[in-house]
C-alpha cells in the first residue's frame, strides 16, 4: 500500500494530514544499534524467572497492582495512591496532556527534546509549543516562563534533556516553579534519572512534596533495561492520576511487566543495577571526552547518550544527516535530528572505538571537502 492511500472510511482530516510515526530503522548490517537509548545489558538477574512465573496470561492482570505502586511510592516517601502505572511513561505523558489540554489550549516544552512531545496533543487538538534550548543545549527556563499564557495547561520538563544531555539544576527548577501558576500542571520527565551524576541536578523525590502541581515521570525502559516490556510510572497527586486514568486505555500494563518491575526492585537487582549504571556512566564520560578531544562541543551528558551538535561554526558537524548516513553505511545506527545534531546512545564497550573512529573519519572528510 502506498503511503498516501486514503482510508476507505471517513476520518478526521487533521489526523490524516499527520505523517505516521516512524521507528528508527532496523540494522541491516552487523553493527551497533545506538539509536534508541536502549540498555546494552540483558535483563537483570531474576527478571526472566519472574516473567516465567506469570503463566496466567489467560487472565487479565489485577489492574491496581498495589504492591508495585507501594514499593515505588516508598522511594518518594508517599503511599501507593500517589503512584500511577502505565504501559511506558510515554503513555502517561499522553494521558496527562489529554486530561489537561483540549482544542484551544496549549502545552509547552523545550525543543529539541523528546520526539514524542510535539504529537502528544494531536488527537485532542491542543497546541504544542516548543521553546528553543539555550546555546548550551539546556532548557531556556526564562523563555519558557515568559511563554506561559492563560491557555497553557501543561509544561513538560525533560531532565536530563533527551537528546542533548544536560540536566536541570535544582535551583533553576525552583526559580522556574515560582513563576508557574499553581493550577498549571508541570511534568518532570526523568526517564534517565539513574544516569545523572551532576550533584546539582533536580531530583523528583526532593521537590515533589513542595509542588502539588508537579508530576514526576520515571520508567523501567532505560536503566532497568525493560524497554520491550512497556512499563513506566508517574508520582504525584492522586486526583491528577484519577483524571489521567479516565483517558487511559484500560488494562494496558501486563502482569508480566508488573512481575518484572517488582523483581527489578529487590535489593539484589538494585545492587546489580547500580553496577551496570556505573559502567554505562563511565563509558558515557569516556566517549564524551574522546569526542571533545576531536573538537566536538558535546554538551554536558547526564543520560545514557551523547549529543553532537550540527553547526557550521565549528564544535560540531555541518550536516547531522550526513554523519548519521556515514554511521549507517558502516552498520551502526544513531539518531539524527535534521538541522540540529546527532544523538548517540552509550552501548556496548566495543561500540566506543567504532563511534570515535567514524566521527574522526567524518570530520577529516569534511575538512578535506572544505
Ligand atoms: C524513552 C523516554 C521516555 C519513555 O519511555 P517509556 O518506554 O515509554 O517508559 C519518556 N521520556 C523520555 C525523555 C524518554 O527518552
Amino acid at each position: 500500500m502506498s503511503d498516501n492511500a486514503q482510508p476507505p472510511v471517513r476520518f478526521r482530516a487533521d489526523v490524516l494530514a499527520v505523517p505516521a510515526y516512524r521507528q528508527g530503522a532496523a540494522p541491516t548490517k552487523p553493527g551497533f544499534k545506538l539509536s534508541s537509548n536502549e540498555n546494552p545489558f540483558p535483563p537483570l538477574p531474576g527478571i526472566a524467572e519472574a516473567m516465567a512465573s506469570r503463566g496466567d496470561v489467560n487472565r487479565y492482570a489485577a489492574a491496581g497492582m498495589p504492591e508495585l505502586r507501594a514499593e515505588i511510592g516508598a522511594e518518594f516517601g508517599v503511599g501507593a495512591e500517589h503512584v500511577h502505572l502505565a504501559a511506558g511513561s510515554v503513555a502517561i505523558l499522553f494521558q496527562l496532556v489529554h486530561a489537561a489540554a483540549a482544542a484551544g489550549d496549549s502545552y509547552l516544552y523545550a525543543w529539541p527534546s523528546f520526539e514524542a512531545y510535539p504529537s502528544l496533543g494531536l488527537a485532542s487538538g491542543a497546541e504544542p509549543i516548543g521553546v528553543p534550548l539555550t546555546a548550551s543545549a539546556e532548557h531556556d527556563l526564562d523563555a519558557m516562563a515568559e511563554a506561559i499564557t492563560e491557555g497553557t495547561r501543561v509544561i513538560l520538563l525533560c531532565s536530563p534533556n533527551n537528546p542533548t544531555g544536560p540536566a536541570l539544576r535544582r535551583a533553576d527548577f525552583e526559580r522556574f516553579m515560582a513563576r508557574v501558576p499553581a493550577d498549571t500542571l508541570v511534568v518532570l520527565d526523568e526517564a534517565y534519572r539513574e544516569f545523572v551524576t551532576d550533584p546539582e541536578a533536580v531530583r523528583g523525590e526532593d521537590v515533589l512534596a513542595q509542588h502539588p502541581n508537579l508530576v514526576v515521570l520515571r520508567t523501567f525502559s532505560k536503566a532497568y533495561g525493560l524497554a520491550g516490556l512497556r512499563i513506566g510510572y508517574g508520582v504525584g497527586d492522586p486526583a491528577i492520576f484519577r483524571a489521567a486514568a479516565s483517558v487511559a486505555i484500560p488494562l494496558s500494563v501486563t502482569g508480566i511487566a508488573e512481575s518484572a518491575a517488582r523483581a527489578s526492585l529487590t535489593p539484589e537487582a538494585r545492587a546489580e543495577l547500580a553496577e551496570r549504571v556505573a559502567v554505562l556512566v563511565e563509558r558515557r564520560d569516556r566517549l564524551a571526552a574522546a569526542l571533545r578531544e576531536l573538537g566536538i562541543a558535546v554538551p554536558d551528558a547526564q543520560g545514557n547518550y551523547i549529543w553532537i551538535p550540527e553547526t557550521s561554526a565549528g564544535g560540531g558537524v555541518p550536516d547531522a544527516l550526513a554523519l548519521a548516513a556515514d554511521f549507517a553505511e558502516a552498520g551502526t545506527l544513531v539518531r539524527p535530528f535534521a538541522g540540529r545534531g546527532v544523538r548517540i546512545s552509550v552501548g556496548e564497550e566495543e561500540s566506543l572505538p567504532v563511534v570515535i573512529d567514524l566521527v574522526r573519519a567524518h570530520l577529516a572528510r569534511q575538512g578535506g571537502d572544505a
